[in-house]
């Protein structure tokens, strides 16, 4: 049988996924532009309005994007739900969750005029009834904070587990073997917050992945959902 592969005939593909639509969002978006990574970006529609803060543990200020500020700045990306209001969501009826999802999809496209086809969830906590709520909003995915550690296709697009997050120590060995992989449609999926590359100090280790995998020949570059729409067309989910 044929090999499958991504768009270009490439055999793997390369994407980041970004939560809660903060200020250093500029910067790390510059960066992925130079380097030609698309990335997925998980926003918060109704405290975006407000513009809200919170102070990191290292005692800086993280500031959320208002919507003006974030015009335009996402263009050639995804734009997808994190929820209305950032929950926790265990424990919540019904009736929350599709609200804190559907309005939230219908704030972003309203905002943005892009279709919002995906879902975050917000901390680390997921559920059956929150998988269904994402289909009946029409979500096309869901990306959950379980990390899988692996280059697999997601075996359910309503529990998609991230390769890796992005302060883990394994992060260079993860991308490392990710670019020696054989494994037919390998996905490497970064997650993270850009924040924490101002806390961390991680702006140049990032750039240094980003340089590597651009470099490399057989990986595309997609957001989540072209990937989504990519393996469905496949025929592989
Ligand atoms: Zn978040």
């Amino acid at each position: 049988m044929e090999k499958r592969l991504y768009p270009g005939g490439k055999k793997k593909v390369f994407t980041v996924s970004y939560d809660d639509g903060i200020t250093q969002d500029v910067r790390f978006i510059s960066l992925l532009n130079r380097y030609g990574i698309k990335g997925t970006f998980n926003l918060n529609s109704e405290l975006m309005q407000t513009e809200s803060t919170w102070v990191h543990e290292t005692g800086m200020v993280v500031k959320r994007l208002s919507p003006a500020a974030a015009q335009g700045l996402y263009d050639g990306h995804e734009i997808a739900s994190h929820s209305l209001t950032h929950p926790y969501f265990e424990e919540k009826p019904r009736a929350f969750v599709l609200h804190e999802m559907g309005q939230d999809r219908e704030n972003l496209r309203s905002l943005f005029g892009q279709e919002v086809s995906g879902f975050a969830a917000p901390f680390d906590y997921w559920s059956p009834l929150m998988a269904e709520c994402a289909k009946e909003c029409g979500f096309e995915y869901s990306r959950i904070s379980e990390i899988s550690h692996s280059y697999a296709l997601p075996e359910d697009l309503y529990y998609w587990r991230p390769g890796i997050f992005h302060l883990e120590k394994e992060l260079d060995e993860y991308v490392d073997g990710f670019l020696e992989t054989d494994e037919e449609l390998a996905i490497c999926q970064i997650v993270g917050h850009s924040y924490d590359l101002d806390a961390e100090n991680l702006w140049e280790k990032m750039e240094d992945i980003f340089r590597r995998v651009s470099q490399a020949e057989d990986v595309a570059f997609m957001t989540t959902i072209e990937i989504v729409r990519h393996l469905k067309a496949l025929g592989v989910r």
